[in-house]
């Protein structure tokens, strides 16, 4: 299980760290993937856009690959049941730790005029939506690390205080660590909502592409053989190794350790490997989305597979927590 907030346009990081993932995951698993417009609300309250970006979340996963015929992929505000299971957590979720999760604190600093509650308890939300089906295995990218863990204390304090009702969920990856993909300018992480010019969207015509990694920091070369790389170098290099192929990533390295690489070059044979990745996955998306009649039947099919779930944890929950009285 795992869901994205339609709070703006998809980009490699989103790709990398997580749909990536959910692609390989629905041939192996039972799998819930949802657009999370809920947790939008605790930073975006005004809903104007949101339907677009509902869609645009929506076609952008099914051109990545994600089928749903073989998920359910839904909207998370159509599933009524999770506000429900929300409801219960909190009263077992405390201020304190709530207060010292780190993405509530970078969120007070950014916008210091809404810190609302929805804002602070959004960890018990993504609790409830994971374990709304009962999931274990959450692909997500290395910034949801701390929100996992919070889950696996509601999960433990929930079954302590109930009874073993839910598994703990773990993030997940197929590969060995969980994935932060940088910014183009060797700071912070690539995002739908910030650091936009440092970030490849799957929405960017060729040129844009080409012209952000044209503008990606470098300097003049390492002046030893085989010098340590600096971060911001070493995300370039992180960045090849998502998009182009092996051949491409060892004749660079090689010119880095003896001296020889040429950043123009490097920057240009990365835009190159990046539009032919997004292209395709721009121009699929760019279909589905103009066709509102097929975006219905997707979210629809998907609400009804998600709350058949819903609806049988919930009947545990209640049993479990005493809240059957007939
Ligand atoms: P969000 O964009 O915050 O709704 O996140 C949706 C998913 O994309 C989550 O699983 C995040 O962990 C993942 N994600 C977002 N940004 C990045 C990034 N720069 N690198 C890796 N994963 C990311």
């Amino acid at each position: 299980m795992s869901g994205i907030r339609p709070t703006g346009f998809l980009h490699l990081g989103n790709y990398f760290g997580a749909v990536r993932n959910y692609v390989r995951m629905q041939e192996e698993y039972e799998c819930y993937f949802m657009v999370a417009d809920l947790h939008s609300l605790t930073t975006h309250p005004d809903t104007k856009e949101l339907k677009e970006n509902v869609h645009r979340v929506l076609s952008e996963n099914i051109a990545c690959g994600l089928n749903p015929d073989k998920v359910a992929l839904y909207c998370q505000s159509h599933v009524y049941e999770t506000s429900e299971l929300y409801l219960y957590l909190n009263m077992l979720a405390y201020k304190g730790e709530l207060e010292k999760t780190v993405t509530f604190k970078d969120k007070v600093r950014q916008h210091p005029e809404n810190v609302n509650a929805g804002l602070l308890t959004y960890p018990v939300l993504q609790t409830a939506d994971i374990i709304l089906h009962r999931a274990s295995f959450v692909p997500v990218g290395k910034d949801q690390e701390q929100h996992l863990e919070m889950a696996r204390n509601f999960v433990k304090r929930f079954n302590h205080r109930y009874g073993d009702v839910f598994p703990e969920p773990h993030a997940f990856n197929f590969g060995d660590e969980l994935v932060k993909v940088p910014g183009l300018d060797g700071g912070g992480k690539m995002s739908k909502s910030e650091n936009q010019y440092a970030t490849i969207y799957l929405s960017d015509d060729d040129e844009l592409i080409r012209k952000k990694v044209m503008k990606a920091k470098t300097d003049n070369g390492p002046a030893a053989p085989n010098s340590p790389r600096p971060d911001y170098i070493e995300n370039i290099f992180g960045l090849m190794k998502l998009v182009s192929s092996t051949e491409v990533l060892n004749k660079f390295e090689m010119d880095y350790n003896n001296c020889s690489i040429r950043y123009g070059d490097m920057k240009k044979q990365l835009g190159a490997d990046m539009v032919q990745f997004i292209t395709p996955i721009r121009e699929k998306a760019e279909s589905i989305r103009n066709d509102s009649k097929y975006l219905k039947e997707v979210m629809e099919k998907g609400a009804a597979k998600a709350r058949k779930s819903a609806k049988a944890t919930m009947e545990l929950v209640r049993q479990a927590m005493g809240l059957n009285y007939f």
